[in-house]
């Protein structure tokens, strides 16, 4: 990574970004915009259209007469192919250029987003593009004079909606599988999060999709996020997420025509740690990065360190050390550890859970504040809370900063009612030299991935997704193509 390529991508001035329907670049019906507030400094950076219920109903339009006439899943398997691995190409030519850009919106340290961001999601693309004609329907063992066909089809619209921490990672988890599946596609960024993403739609057009098979809109959930979950025209909705607008976007499904809902939602994922792993020092600093990376803004973030007793002591003071070593600030700096909280709203909120944590007990060991007021960005230390007990918010709540909670055990036993003791379910840890114990605690922490001897890093080859509050579907792997096709049997008499 070359800084002064970086440094000089961070002071280009950027455009107002506007809707992308039918493959032009509109701006919102009635004129309206919102500004877009960088994390890094707290000024503004540009604006985005801030759409009405109108362009979505027009962006789903387009892409419902996209599908209906067949333009993009009508065309040879090897033409779609095409198409989405010139897209990842393109996405990957102009790499540095889209992780600058969604640094300055979102605040994510700049060697990680290069690597999550255009690097996974040009991985993403290509990954399905490769997938799209391996895939064939299938002839059922029927009885002889007839014939049984299972063809899988396209659902036809997708409305796919991005939260704003990876957003083109996350949105190519989507676009990716549904666009090779043959389906049209209207997508709604994340508010503080739309610039990288919009701009990867944009080279989308440039490698040859259709117009109309990929619109985008921009502006508030509550305005065009709800107006793409209420349509009567939308098949499925993927979303990645809160559990509180998941809830909403069943709840909009209900109200219209019962639309597919996919939710990836959040999470408190346990990284539980035995006296008997491996490499304590190493543990110590996964645990360390697995919170306060993305200053916490991640979803399988390991949030609550689950540590046994004999260790307790000398391992909080291992990870306390490893925190105080990253390197928090300014993300577009190449040796940032920790980069800039996603916006003031987020920050508040973080540090209101490090209150409510000491009033319920909680001992704040490092971090617990805002730092680098002087940049007028949004930066908080990273933070550990030990002494956190079974029910305190800081284990209920997903905070989504970085803001670690510690509790011990005694035993497995209680190692694993504890992990188990939330509403969530999406990841988790598992560190122990005891290969049977791993095995028993892979399979009885309730999560959709489970770590051993090591936090995050999975690949594109295996799903994400999660249980109970944590959601349902998956993204990633070939498991996500069920999302974005049918079923449709063919029974014939011959
Ligand atoms: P959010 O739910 O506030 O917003 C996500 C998206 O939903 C945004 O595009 C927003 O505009 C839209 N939205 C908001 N209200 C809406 C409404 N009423 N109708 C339709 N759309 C609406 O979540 P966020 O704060 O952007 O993201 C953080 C959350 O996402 C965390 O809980 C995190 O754990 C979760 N997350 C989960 C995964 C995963 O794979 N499971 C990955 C990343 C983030």
């Amino acid at each position: 990574m070359d800084q002064t390529h970086i440094d000089a991508l961070r002071s280009l001035p950027v455009a107002p970004c506007r809707h992308l329907i039918e493959g032009q670049n509109v701006p919102a019906s009635d004129g309206g915009v919102m500004d877009v507030v960088s994390p890094i400094d707290g000024r503004v950076l540009t604006q985005i259209a801030r759409g009405t219920s109108a362009d979505m109903e027009r962006a789903i339009a387009s892409a419902r007469s996209s599908f209906d006439d067949g333009r993009w899943a009508g065309q040879p398997p090897g033409a779609r192919k095409k198409v989405l691995l010139k897209w990842a190409d393109l996405i990957e030519a102009n790499a540095l250029e889209l992780a600058v850009l969604g640094v300055r919106d979102n605040g994510t340290e700049i060697a990680m987003a290069l690597k999550a961001e255009p690097g996974s999601a040009a991985g993403t693309i290509r990954y399905y593009a490769e997938a799209l004609d391996k895939i064939y329907g299938e002839i059922a063992p029927t009885a002889e004079g007839t014939l049984g066909l299972i063809h899988k089809e396209p659902v036809g619209v997708v409305g796919a909606i991005i939260p704003w921490n990876f957003p083109m990672m996350i949105g190519a988890w989507k676009l990716g599988p549904a666009l090779a599946m043959g389906n049209s596609v209207v997508l709604k960024p994340a508010e503080t999060a739309s610039l990288s993403l919009m701009r990867m739609v944009e080279l989308a057009h440039e490698a040859g999709l259709p117009e109309g098979v990929l619109n985008a809109v921009t502006g508030e959930g509550a305005v065009v996020g709800a107006a793409l979950g209420k349509s009567m025209d939308v098949d499925v909705l993927v979303f990645t997420g809160s559990g509180a607008t998941g809830r909403r976007l069943m709840e909009y499904s209900a109200q219209s025509n019962m639309k597919r809902v996919y939710l990836e939602l959040g999470g408190k994922s346990p990284n539980i740690i035995f006296a008997d792993a491996p490499n304590l020092d190493e543990a110590a600093k996964v645990a360390a990065a697995s919170i306060f990376r993305n200053a916490g803004q991640v979803c399988v973030a390991g949030s609550r360190l689950l540590v046994e007793d004999a260790i307790h002591h000398d391992f909080v003071a291992a990870v306390v050390k490893a925190a105080e070593a990253m390197q928090v600030g300014d993300p577009l700096d190449v040796r940032t550890t920790i980069g800039a909280v996603n916006s003031e709203t987020q920050l508040a909120a973080n540090l209101g859970y490090v209150a409510t944590a000491q009033k319920e007990g909680g001992a704040v060991v490092t971090g617990g504040t805002q730092i680098l007021q002087e940049t007028g960005g949004y930066y908080m230390a990273p933070t550990v809370v030990t002494d956190v007990t079974a029910d305190a918010t800081l284990t209920q709540k997903e905070v989504f900063g970085p803001v670690l909670g510690v509790s011990a055990f005694k035993d497995e036993a209680e190692a694993i009612r504890l992990a188990n003791g939330t509403v969530y379910g999406l990841a988790g840890g598992v560190w122990t030299s005891n290969l049977g114990r791993a095995h028993r605690m892979v399979k009885s922490v309730r999560t959709g991935v489970m770590h051993v001897n090591t936090y995050g890093g999975a690949d594109g080859t295996v799903p994400l997704g999660g249980v109970g509050q944590s959601g349902n579907g998956h993204d990633k792997s070939l498991h996500a193509i069920e999302k974005y096709i049918n079923l449709k049997t063919a029974w014939i008499k011959l």
